[in-house]
């Protein structure tokens, strides 16, 4: 019997107790015998500690999937309460994920020298002009 206080009256499922003494809810696929009965009779788990650890460990298995997938795969065998909140949570603080969803950080951009943004005649600075990565300068610009 489950008081209307508790957290599982309200769901909009309907809870039962099942042989191995498990919570589980009714879906809409009980006359599906194709489908397993932990996917017909999904076990309820509260928004606890060990939902989250579970699927932090589901999280890995699946190689850092998505919310969604992560929350069709949780599905086929539990039914978490309040598991969207949790599966953002398990992604949001996942290291992988977030090096993965980061944006490339902007360059900052340093100013011009002011010899190349005042106005000169052409040539005036030759070294400008003559700049050459490969070639060796030496102190007083007579070798190359
Ligand atoms: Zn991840």
């Amino acid at each position: 019997m489950v008081r209307k206080s508790s957290l599982i009256s309200k769901l909009s499922v309907s809870p039962f107790l099942g042989e191995d003494e498990l919570v589980r809810v009714k879906g809409r696929l009980d006359n599906a015998p194709s489908h397993k009965y932990d996917e017909r009779h999904p076990v309820v788990l509260s928004k606890g500690h060990f939902s989250l650890m579970l699927i932090r460990s589901q999280h890995k298995q699946m190689k850092d999937a998505g919310v969604e997938t992560l929350i069709t795969a949780m599905r086929n065998k539990y039914w978490i309460v309040g598991v969207r909140t949790l599966v953002r949570k398990v992604c949001k603080q996942c290291i992988s994920c977030q090096r993965q969803d980061s944006r490339p950080q902007d360059q900052a951009i340093a100013p011009l020298p002011s010899d190349r943004i005042t106005r000169s005649p052409p040539f005036l600075s030759w070294e400008w002009a003559m700049q050459d990565p490969h070639r060796h300068w030496g102190k007083n610009c007579t070798s190359w």
